[in-house]
């Protein structure tokens, strides 16, 4: 497990986003990302395929939340697209009030290095680069001046301060991952982007991942969106999303699920059913 309990305040920007009561005098809205019947299409006439279908969704600023479905649903397409990482047909997307959709390149491609965190499956270190060097690549592409104590802070808080001048290749599977997390919010982004993160690992390894992620949460106020087909990893976010044919067809709320199962009172268990049974459409694998 983390053991993160002391680490200092993130930057500004991040205090900024955080502070829910608008004590700075800038506007810190609830919802970090805004979608309104987004729909993707790929390919024209009888092979159209509709991989997302006039979405309508709101993530909260400093939750986890994780994207479930069937694979097809419309997991990956939904995450790019919230991301910029992908065009729409039609709706509107709005990032800390932004709308991308409409942004040409050069301030999309801004806005993705600047706002927007990725952790990858394969985690995609840089051989030839230190650890330290590839968390700070993110600030470095958006030319954006280091911080020495955030990074010292997330260093800390993800267990690799004596490994920061490693190379990936001198660093076990558990530090590689923590790193790639770190480099994810290392310009403190609005959200944090994972597809898949644990696809590719072993037990305790997904089980690592799962807790740093949910340490950027906790610790960092961090917002994170995570595609999984996993149940068990899903069930670690606030808020699980079941996609099915491109649309949202379940939306559960685990912290309200888990503040009513801490109450013991008995007329409390008839009303948990319908909420702990499992979606229809749910991913087979
Ligand atoms: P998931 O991540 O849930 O498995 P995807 O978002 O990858 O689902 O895909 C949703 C649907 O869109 C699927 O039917 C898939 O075949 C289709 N699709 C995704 N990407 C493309 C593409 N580049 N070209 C054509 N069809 C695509
Ligand atoms: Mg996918």
């Amino acid at each position: 497990m983390p053991t993160a309990s002391q680490a200092t305040a993130p930057p500004p920007a991040t205090r900024t986003a955080t502070s829910a009561d608008g004590a700075t005098g800038e506007a810190a809205p609830a919802v970090a990302l805004r979608a309104r019947a987004v729909t993707r299409t790929y390919g024209t006439g009888a092979g159209t395929v509709t991989a997302l279908d006039a979405v309508d969704l709101d993530i909260a600023r400093g939750a986890f939340t994780a994207i479930m479905g069937a694979s097809g649903s419309g997991k990956s397409t939904l995450l790019h697209v919230l991301a910029g990482l992908d065009e729409v047909d039609s709706g509107s997307i709005e990032l800390e009030g932004t709308e991308i959709t409409t942004l040409r390149d050069d301030p999309l491609t801004r806005l993705r290095r600047e706002r927007i965190g990725f952790v990858f499956q394969s985690f995609n270190l840089l051989p030839m680069l230190t650890a330290e060097q590839n968390i700070l690549l993110p600030l470095e592409l958006a030319g954006t001046r280091v911080d020495r104590a955030w990074l010292d802070t997330l260093a800390t808080a993800f267990g690799i301060a004596d490994r920061l001048d490693h190379l990936p290749s001198q660093l076990s599977g558990g530090q590689i991952q923590r790193v790639a997390i770190a480099r994810a919010l290392v310009t403190s982004p609005a959200v944090v982007f994972a597809d898949e993160p644990t696809g590719n690992l072993d037990s305790r390894t997904t089980e690592e991942v799962l807790d740093f992620l949910r340490l950027s949460v906790d610790e960092f106020g961090q917002t994170v969106v995570m595609v999984t087909h996993e149940r068990d990893a899903a069930e670690r976010a606030d808020r699980i999303l079941t996609l099915a044919d491109g649309q949202i067809a379940g939306d559960e709320d685990l912290r309200a699920l888990r503040a009513r199962r801490a109450q013991p009172a008995e007329r409390d268990q008839h009303a948990q059913q319908p909420t702990q049974a499992p979606l229809a459409g749910q991913e087979p694998r």
